[in-house]
């Protein structure tokens, strides 16, 4: 006899739930929401409204949150003490995660992120995760070897500069402020956000490099 060769009170054919390559998580999640709607614990429209929210986040609004810091250490003061704080200043949406502290690449350290055990991420400010953040090999071997994973993104530290791997949680995330490209002295504030990648947000790259002028 089979596994699903039982009776459970109700008769359907028991083809596994799934959608393509979907986690295995998903039909769980699915069911879980299917529930919480039936208790009325929440709304499919809330559901739907928290998804269309974080969708419609995008790295821009860090990318905006780095370029002011630039150009302003005061705010990047207050960008390094309260992330939160520092977008609802530049009228962005912070979201409700916590806490996000920003931290600062500079000559000496450089800061990258990690969620060991699973993808926190600063999504209000930087969008969804990519899928490699949320990959089992970058969560361990961030720790591991950080300097073989940065190497494999393309970053090339001295010896001498300090890497600091910060391990994000459901209480506190992070925000990489990458250094400033050389040459970006004349550059706009705009022009500058458009230097910064997803990528260098989370310290596994450097910003763009400005376009040579002429
Ligand atoms: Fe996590």
């Amino acid at each position: 006899m089979s596994e699903h060769d039982h009776d459970h009170g109700h008769d359907h054919p028991h083809a596994p739930i799934t959608n393509g390559d979907e986690p295995a998580a998903a039909p769980r999640v699915r069911a879980l929401e299917e529930l919480l709607v039936e208790k009325g614990v929440i709304a499919r429209e809330d559901v739907r409204a928290r998804i269309d929210w974080l969708v419609s986040r995008s790295p821009g609004d860090g990318a905006r949150l780095v370029a002011r810091a630039w150009v302003d250490p005061a705010f990047k003061a207050r960008l390094l003490e309260d992330a939160r704080a520092a977008a609802l200043e530049l009228g962005l949406d912070p979201g409700p995660s916590p806490v996000v502290v920003g931290v600062e690449n500079t000559a000496d350290v450089h800061h990258m992120v990690v969620c060991t055990l699973c993808s926190c991420y600063p999504r209000a400010l930087l969008g969804p995760p990519p899928d490699w953040y949320k990959s089992l090999p970058y969560r361990s071997r961030a720790v591991s070897d950080p300097r073989g994973v940065l190497s494999e993104f393309g970053v090339e530290l001295d010896d001498d500069v300090e890497v600091r791997v910060l391990d994000s949680t459901a209480d506190i995330r992070y925000l990489v402020i990458p250094r400033r490209p050389d040459g970006s002295d004349g550059m706009t504030e705009e022009e500058l956000a458009s230097l910064v990648t997803r990528d260098s947000m989370i310290g596994v790259a450097e910003p763009a490099a400005p376009a040579p002028v002429g």
